[in-house]
């Protein structure tokens, strides 16, 4: 089985991680309740979608 000659630096090892990194969710405000709520999905809080009720929520 082939094995690397060398270790990987720390640097190539790194910049190949560069791109691991989390994004937080892109959150807007919920114009019934006035709630963060991710856009294009009906509320969590208040279940409104399209100024309806879209889901049921106790
Ligand atoms: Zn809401």
């Amino acid at each position: 089985m082939a094995v690397p000659k060398r270790k990987t630096s720390k640097a190539k090892r790194d910049s190949r991680r560069s791109h691991h990194k989390l994004t937080a969710p892109n959150l807007t405000e919920c114009p019934q309740c006035h709630q963060p709520k991710l856009p294009h999905h009906a509320c969590p809080n208040c279940g409104y979608y399209k100024g309806r009720q879209a889901i049921e929520v106790e």
